[in-house]
């Protein structure tokens, strides 16, 4: 890859998509079990520290800012 290439790649990974959302992108790339672990975990009215300290130990990134701005309907995620 030639430098050009790096850093137009690079660029690119900074950029972030419109309608971007942190919480949405980790969701999307957990397994179909983890998803629903995850799914369950707020059916359950578990908190988003506990939540997230379980991700975490999971190797999962995640930052209890993005899960809070997601839940509470800050992020920017596509609404209804
Ligand atoms: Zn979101």
């Amino acid at each position: 890859m030639s430098l050009a290439d790096r850093l137009a790649e690079n660029a690119a990974k900074r950029m972030k998509p419109e309608g971007y959302c942190a919480y949405q992108v980790m969701y999307e790339n957990l397994t179909k079990e983890n998803k629903k672990a995850l799914d369950d975990a707020w059916a359950k009215g578990y908190s988003y520290n506990l939540v997230l300290m379980a991700l975490r130990a999971e190797g999962i990134k995640s930052s209890n800012e993005s899960i809070r701005a997601h839940k509470k309907g800050m992020c920017k995620c596509p609404k209804e």
